[in-house]
């Protein structure tokens, strides 16, 4: 049993970033996402044999861009390291995560599976021909990690897939130079569909955690070298345009999502009484700039300060 006195430095790094949340707001590229509360911030950690749970981590949200970390791994799991890298980089690019500017340059490969493009030509690499079969093999992989049924949450996908201008522009610009393994609709509405499926901080903390042990002792199979492969995006391209800084003072894999969701992973360490692998699940709708929950990154950076969790 933990001593509140002991939980007390971690309850302070909390509160100290839930103030943070008023230096942000909700998304507003669809109303789905604008509707959010944008005081609003929980964090869960969970560890192979406990959990830490600070503020409302039973409230839902959608994975956005955390997914991206899921689908590159069920597609490479499915083609192999080899063949993916055929249709995707693994360079950062510092542009924003919509962004069309790169696509004429570096032989019109997308840069990486963390920023749209990329994930759009993996979601048309997704098993299966039909988009329902593309979704499930992700959905699928995510709930043998979760250990229960996951949905979609059909209003953000509607008022994602009316508002895809940028992503659909990307989608033919992919076809248009052979990167894309699907029609163009096909790509795009799983890759929208994977968006928006709902989750809460508990399950982003497991899924870091997976990512921590890499799938130690889970249903969901996905080899060593491809999870490692996955972390290492994730700690290059997974926080946006932030991607550098927060390796540099964070020094943790992660992935944020427009959302506000951030999963972050610590291969070994000690907070609290969690010790070992720790997947960190974090919500805070209240994004900065360049789409990162800045409750969650200002959580994270005085974390790893405190319990010296810099994985480099
Ligand atoms: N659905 C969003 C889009 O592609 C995802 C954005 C994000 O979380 O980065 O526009």
């Amino acid at each position: 049993m933990i001593s509140k006195l002991q939980m007390e430095k971690l309850q302070t790094i909390y509160a100290q970033a839930h103030t943070m949340t008023s230096k942000g707001k909700a998304a507003s590229y669809i109303p789905a996402l604008a509707e959010a509360d944008s005081t609003a911030f929980s964090v869960s950690m969970i560890s192979m044999d406990d959990t830490i749970e600070l503020g409302n981590c039973s409230e839902t949200f959608t994975l956005q861009s955390v997914v991206k970390v899921l689908s590159f791994m069920v597609a490479t799991h499915h083609h192999g390291i080899e063949e993916i890298m055929r249709y995707v980089d693994v360079e950062p690019t510092g542009d924003s995560f919509n962004s069309i500017v790169r696509l004429e340059s570096n032989k019109n490969k997308p840069f990486n599976p963390m920023i749209n493009a990329g994930a759009i030509t993996i979601a048309s690499l997704l098993p299966g021909q039909t988009m329902f079969e593309k979704v499930k093999s992700v959905t699928s992989f995510l709930e043998e990690i979760l250990n229960k049924q996951v949905t979609i949450n059909n209003e953000v996908y509607l008022s994602e897939y009316h508002s895809a201008d940028y992503n659909r522009a990307i989608a033919y610009i992919l076809q248009a130079n052979g990167f894309l393994k699907s029609d163009v609709e096909v790509a795009l509405q799983v890759y929208l569909q994977l968006c928006s499926i709902s989750v809460n901080t508990s399950d982003l903390a497991k899924i870091a955690l997976y990512l921590a042990t890499n799938g130690h002792n889970s249903e969901a199979k996905c080899s060593k070298k491809i999870i490692n492969f996955a972390k290492a995006l994730m700690m290059t391209c997974g926080l946006y345009n932030f991607s550098g800084k927060f390796a540099a003072f964070v020094g943790l894999p992660a992935k944020s999502g427009v959302s506000g969701a951030i999963i972050a992973v610590v291969k070994d360490g000690e907070i609290e009484h969690l010790k070992g692998p720790i997947g960190i699940g974090l919500f805070g709708p209240a994004i900065d700039d360049v789409g990162n929950s800045v409750a969650g990154i200002d959580f994270l950076e005085k974390l790893s300060k405190e319990y010296d969790l810099f994985c480099l």
